[in-house]
């Protein structure tokens, strides 16, 4: 594409749609759309009544640059650099996992279990590990303003990103660097909820994610092991001693594609006396294994 094939917003919302259907990507008018709100710093109604103003020249090499990072698989959210994650706009880039839908449901789980605090007389201590961007701490953080929230990722460029999602959002997290449970028993932390999305793919089925995942998103947040049950295996080993002995307190973990059996069965077997659900996402995949014990 050269700047002679548009002259107008219109013009480059079909060319940009037009070559995103023909490289197979789903929603293409939505992507170019995307791209060019965040081009020009607007929202959809006035990219839509400005669309018969001329496309500014000076625009043009970002909007192609943009244009080839999406036609050669780099998902739209590192580009425009932004997920909305539970009504909330998240920074992204490659050192983070792109905040995932389904992962919203481990947090409605968590919050709707917040009264068995309700008569509490200290805040509740979550830990998020694994935060990547931040997107289950900083929703917690918010959501559940009475609890205390502490963070841990192994990566420190994605602590750098989560703490400036939660300077931007307001949420008050705690940040602890290391791999999985070592900086919350060192630090002798006692919980009452833990959370993680770790990374739970099987480490021999990473070549066959679509490009968008396997190419650009971190491994790190992705790979987990073997049969990807490896950072499972590693918190619940330590369940005991990183959870409260007093309940009320639970456990909730995102798990991948006919994992949750497994979870479940690992809670149940290092922590006793827990109890144990599976929660289906939209799609009816087994997607959240909650454990819990209430006294
Ligand atoms: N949900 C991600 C995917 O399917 C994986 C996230 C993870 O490993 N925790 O690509």
């Amino acid at each position: 594409m050269n700047n002679q094939e548009f002259k107008t917003i219109r013009e480059a919302l079909q060319k940009a749609s037009l070559q995103f259907g023909e490289r197979g990507i789903q929603n293409p008018r939505l992507h170019a759309e995307v791209l060019l709100q965040h081009l020009f710093g607007w929202t959809k109604a006035k990219l839509l009544a400005e669309d018969r103003e001329p496309f500014p020249v000076d625009k043009f090499d970002l909007f192609q640059s943009w244009i080839e990072r999406r036609l050669s698989g780099e998902p739209l959210q590192y580009i425009v650099g932004v997920q909305e994650f539970y009504g909330r706009d998240f920074h992204v880039n490659r050192s983070v996992l792109i905040p995932r839908p389904e992962t919203e449901i481990l947090i409605e789980e968590v919050l709707k279990r917040r009264e068995w605090w309700s008569t509490s007389a200290r805040s509740p201590l979550i830990a998020d590990i694994g935060t990547g961007s931040g997107a289950i701490a900083i929703t917690l953080a918010l959501e559940w303003p009475e609890a205390e929230i502490c963070t841990v990722d192994l990566s420190p460029d994605a602590i750098r990103v989560a703490q400036d999602n939660a300077r931007r959002l307001g949420a008050d997290v705690r940040f602890l660097q290391g791999d999985l449970t070592e900086p919350l028993l060192q630090n002798h932390l006692r919980l009452d909820v833990l959370v993680s999305n770790p990374p739970y793919i099987p480490s021999k089925d990473i070549e066959a994610l679509a490009i968008e995942v396997r190419g650009h998103e971190p491994h790190l947040a992705l790979d987990g092991g073997e049969d990807g049950l490896e950072p499972y295996r590693r918190i619940t080993e330590v369940l005991s001693r990183l959870m409260r002995e007093e309940g009320p307190t639970l456990v909730g973990f995102e798990v991948g594609i006919q994992q949750a059996h497994d979870v479940a069965g690992m809670i149940e077997r290092n922590w006793t006396g827990a109890q144990t659900e599976i929660i289906k996402d939209l799609q009816g995949i087994d997607r959240v294994v909650l454990g819990w014990k209430r006294s």
